[in-house]
């Protein structure tokens, strides 16, 4: 069957007039990624290659909504008969109160990217932990068990890498955010993970930092990996997340940030002689993993993955 394009951006005045709006759209929006901004989301792309690879006869769509409309865009995806969503800045933490029922996995990490539509009731999940444990075997043939984490950032990203980096046991973790207390606050919530045999010499397997490139820069020597959970990098005048001059050959670098392809803090990891990926790996798995919740059955992730590039 010919797909008929679908808008580039659709909107709350869009989903209230629903019919209309999409009358001569085939196959049938259906599902959709919900965000403000929302414009560059490259879920489209991926989630209608894996939608046309299972021959399941629907699109999925970018839906700019604001803050305040989440709401009452939710409550109009159950009505028009929407199977789910995916949900991105800044609705992540907010949708949490708004759907019937959470995943207990999300429920934990704060944050929810995924909703599955059954019988007009929404559930959340939470599959940006997993989809970034998934990115680093991948990018780097290493599982986070093995590996002396920095993250950086502690908002609904950074929340999610931490908290999968806990429940695979790595070996070191650290968290360093902007503003300290939530960085020590989500230290807290994981200690438990951390109560165990493995013992690095004389540094804490479990420890927040202030955002101060002198507790980075102490840190170095004791990290295998370094995340940036933060938005650092989205505008091309962006300075890297850490200071280029403390990167070295030993580490891996994973920047979350995706576009540009190349942030500073890729730049310079590679300058430094450093492995380094950004986050369209965590991107693609993520997605692969919402297909799943949503349809019960394997992505076709060499698909997604051949439309993102
Ligand atoms: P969020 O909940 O708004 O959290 C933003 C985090 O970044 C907070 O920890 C914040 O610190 C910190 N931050 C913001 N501006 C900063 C600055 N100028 N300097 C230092 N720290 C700063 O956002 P999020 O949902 O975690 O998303 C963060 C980024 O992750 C997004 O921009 C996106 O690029 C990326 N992401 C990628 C994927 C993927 O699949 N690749 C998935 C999810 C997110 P404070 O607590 O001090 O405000």
């Amino acid at each position: 069957m010919k797909r008929k394009r679908v808008k580039e951006l659709y909107t709350l005045a869009d989903l209230q007039n629903w019919q209309e709006v999409t009358h001569d759209v085939d196959p049938p929006i259906r599902l959709g990624v919900l965000g403000d901004p929302v414009e560059h989301s490259l879920s489209p792309q991926m989630q209608n290659a894996a939608l046309k690879h299972g021959k399941i006869d629907m699109q999925y769509a970018r839906f700019h909504i604001l803050p305040d409309e989440l709401h009452d865009a939710l409550d109009l995806l159950c009505k028009l008969d929407f199977i789910g969503a995916n949900l991105t800045v800044p609705h992540k933490i907010a949708a949490l109160d708004q759907v019937d029922d959470v995943d207990s996995g999300a429920r934990k990490m704060g944050a929810i990217n995924v909703i599955a539509i059954r019988n007009k009731k929404m559930a959340g999940f939470n599959t940006d932990g997993l989809g970034f444990a998934r990115a680093i075997r991948d990018e780097f043939s290493v599982d986070l068990r093995d590996l002396r984490v920095l993250v950086l950032g502690a908002g609904g990203a950074g929340r999610s890498i931490a908290r999968q980096c806990a429940m695979e046991n790595c070996e070191r973790l650290v968290i360093a955010n902007r503003t300290f207390d939530k960085a020590k606050q989500l230290a807290n919530e994981l200690r438990d993970h951390f109560i165990g045999p493995k013992v690095f010499g004389p540094v804490p397997r479990l420890q927040a930092i202030p955002w101060e490139e002198a507790a980075f820069r102490f840190q170095i020597a004791n990290i295998d990996l370094i995340v940036n959970a933060t938005p650092l990098g989205l505008n091309r005048t962006d300075a890297p997340a850490i200071p280029a001059r403390l990167l070295a050959p030993h580490l891996m670098v994973y920047d979350t940030v995706y576009s540009p392809a190349r942030t500073a803090l890729l730049g310079a990891a590679a300058e430094a002689g450093a492995r380094a990926a950004n986050g369209l790996s965590m991107l693609l798995h993520q997605g692969a993993l919402s297909f799943q919740i949503w349809f019960e059955r394997d992505a076709p992730i060499d698909a997604m993955r051949a439309a993102m590039a």
